[in-house]
């Protein structure tokens, strides 16, 4: 298989963090994500020329200068995927017709900025079920990438350090369920009732990376906040993997000077690295991956995989 990496952004606005460490979502910037981070990534990935792919909360997107700096992107050229309306932790415990609600209207959030269906679905939190894989399958869907198989104990300890995203039900639900930690860490098609085996289904699935042998979550949280040869060893374990799907979070270019309060950094410590010393080593992180992988977008991604894992 030809060896492909992808740099994806999950552009989650800060009071989804608030909701997690139960502050108040008002005394947060609200696009602060949108309109100081976004660019931020856009030019550097711009300057290197690594495509990139976001994934917007559609519910973000009723905010006007959200939509307009996501608008932006996307006639920059960034692929835009689904990463559902609310953001809500617990999308999977709902009942299947509130799943495919939300999903279909993070879908039309989307679609009003952009013009266009997206093509692939993250998961708030990282957790899938068979109700939200086959509401992406009736939708249409060419991909999913939520599939995180890090161990749990970095897993949890990421939910603590970053913050955010395994944290709550979500961190609970990891922790319970050892089947993502058996999920296949390179892409598959996976069994549309329990997504995280093989099986026939039709989206798709393009996993996160992780470290191998440790599975320490090589994401953003970590490599751009890691003393430098930590990063770098850790990478080096990762790319062996013929696939790598670098994922990044919006606020890993953010920091107290560009608005973060000090009651949200408190709690969400990378925020508290300078966004300098952050943008310094993603655009390291991005030369590594420019010399192992063809870099593409996840829906290029998907489509060159898929054709590769039918042709077996
Ligand atoms: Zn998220």
């Amino acid at each position: 298989m030809e060896r492909l990496g992808c740099v994806s952004v999950d552009l989650d606005s800060l009071h989804h963090y608030c909701r997690i460490h139960g502050l108040p979502e008002d005394t947060v910037p609200a696009d602060l994500v949108y309109t100081t981070a976004l660019p931020r990534f856009l030019d550097l990935c711009a300057q290197r020329s690594v495509p990139l792919t976001l994934f917007a909360i559609g519910e973000d997107l009723a905010r006007e200068p959200a939509a307009r700096a996501l608008g932006a992107a996307h006639r920059a050229g960034a692929e835009i995927g689904n990463h559902s309306c609310r953001h809500d932790y617990a999308l999977t415990r709902r009942t299947r017709e509130q799943i495919h609600l939300d999903v279909a209207e993070g879908e039309r959030a989307i679609q009003e900025v952009t013009g266009q269906k997206p093509a692939g679905f993250r998961a708030p939190g990282y957790t899938l079920n068979a109700a939200l894989y086959q509401a992406l399958e009736g939708r249409g869907y060419r991909y999913d990438s939520s599939v995180f198989p890090a161990a749990p104990y970095w897993a949890a300890k990421a939910a603590v350090m970053g913050g955010m995203r395994l944290f709550g039900r979500t961190s609970r639900a990891v922790l319970d369920t050892p089947r993502v930690l058996f999920a296949p860490r390179q892409p598959y098609r996976p069994d549309p009732a329990k997504p995280y085996a093989r099986g026939g289904g039709a989206v798709l699935e393009l996993p996160i990376t992780t470290a191998s042998y440790t599975r320490f979550p090589f994401i953003g949280t970590w490599a751009l906040t890691l003393p430098a040869p930590a990063a770098r060893a850790l990478y080096r374990t990762a790319r062996a993997q013929p696939f790598f799907n670098f994922e990044l979070h919006g606020i890993d270019l953010l920091d107290e000077e560009d608005g973060i309060p000090r009651a949200l950094s408190r709690v969400q410590r990378d925020a508290r690295v300078p966004a300098a010393r952050k943008q310094a080593r993603l655009r390291e992180v991005l030369d590594w991956l420019k010399d192992d992988y063809r870099l593409t977008t996840l829906s290029e991604a998907a489509e060159t995989v898929g054709r590769t894992l039918d042709a077996v």
